[in-house]
């Protein structure tokens, strides 16, 4: 519930002297407040939690909005938090933004429009690093999303066949998630096939399906929540050596899934997958980090990657999603997501990983 979340945001901001949080990242805002509106800032203090939106979002806000007091106003929302912090507050004040959501303009008119006794302090991934661990209600939407997503893998394995266009296959995917509920993709479907599968975020393009490997990677957004998932099929017969690659990709990203766990780094799931694909010969191919975080945000922490030190706690959500990719010849990525527990992870995503051919 929201009310648990500002608690430990409160706490948060304590440790960090701040009297007041100026929260402007939308996803955080809903976060704390529950509200999806897309012009709005939600002012934390001590005491008090304030969501300043404009007219337009009146009955919205009214509606969505738990734990928080709403006032509707005129001037931009940063602005109404300004003029409320000038008006009700006395005194030194320390206020927090967000660092890495606010933009030089906006900062620069926050300023002007407090008052000298105000110190406006930068903060970075405050909320965010919360919002890694997942609550129950969030692990409930997010296995809904995933479970849409993952139903959606037999559409696109009816659209591709020699000859269609990766956007057709994209098209397809698309209506059928919206007709599944979905509320949007999560990010812009990456279809890639042939030579275009060795480029890691080949969106769908005019190109046409030909014989080798389509990269499949597509998400949806339920109820706030996105999924994440990638298969790679074959179309046409499939070589000993396009087995082995597939095959080498999968085994890393089974070693990767069977390394999660609470109280490792994500530095060592991500060297897990590495591992693997050194040992066949494809460190060199393998050009991305394994994986990310995903919750309201397709990409958000903790990181999955070389050298990363956050410690999985269970409630995170990551994906594992390692890839090989030799260019202008074929590329392969394998991805599920998961839920760290305290012994392993709950895999999500239910669709086979068999390779498919076509
Ligand atoms: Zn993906
Ligand atoms: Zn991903």
């Amino acid at each position: 519930m929201p009310n648990a979340r500002v608690r430990q945001l409160r706490a948060v901001m304590a440790e960090s002297a701040l009297q007041a949080l100026l929260v402007t990242h939308l996803s955080n805002v809903r976060y704390l407040s529950g509200f999806t509106g897309s012009s709005c800032a939600l002012l934390v203090t001590h005491d008090r939690s304030i969501l300043f939106t404009d007219g337009r979002y009146r009955t919205q806000a009214n509606e969505e909005v738990e734990h928080a007091r709403v006032v509707i106003g005129k001037k931009a929302p940063s602005i109404q938090a300004a003029d409320w912090i000038n008006g009700r507050t006395p005194g030194p004040l320390a206020l927090g933004i967000e660092a890495e959501h606010l933009t030089v303009f906006s900062r620069s008119a926050l300023r002007k429009a407090l008052p000298s006794r105000v110190e406006i302090r930068p903060t970075a991934s405050m909320i965010e690093h919360l919002r890694m661990i997942k609550d129950a209600a969030e692990l409930a939407s997010i296995r809904k999303a995933v479970q849409l997503g993952s139903n959606l893998f037999k559409h696109v394995v009816k659209a591709i066949r020699p000859g269609v266009k990766e956007l057709e296959v994209a098209a397809e995917l698309e209506y059928q998630a919206r007709r599944a509920g979905a509320e949007a993709m999560s990010f812009e479907t990456i279809i890639a096939a042939g030579k275009r599968s060795a480029l890691p975020h080949g969106r769908a393009s005019a190109a046409r399906v030909g014989r080798g490997f389509v990269v499949c990677d597509f998400g949806v957004i339920l109820a706030g929540y996105c999924s994440d998932m990638t298969r790679t099929v074959y179309v046409g017969n499939p070589s000993s050596a396009s087995r082995n690659f597939y095959q080498a990709v999968l085994d890393a990203q089974q070693a990767a899934l069977a390394s999660v766990r609470a109280g490792i780094s994500t530095g060592e799931v991500d060297e897990a997958a590495r591992k693997l694909l050194k040992k066949r010969g494809l460190a060199n191919f393998f050009t991305h980090s394994t994986g990310h975080g995903v919750g309201l945000e397709i990409h958000e922490a903790p990181r999955v990657a070389a050298g990363q030190k956050e410690i999985l706690k269970p409630g995170m959500v990551i994906t594992i999603e390692p890839g090989a990719y030799v260019p202008g010849k074929w590329g392969v990525r394998i991805e599920d997501m998961v839920a760290v527990t305290e012994r392993g992870c709950e895999i999500l995503t239910s669709t086979g990983k068999e390779l498919v051919t076509i």
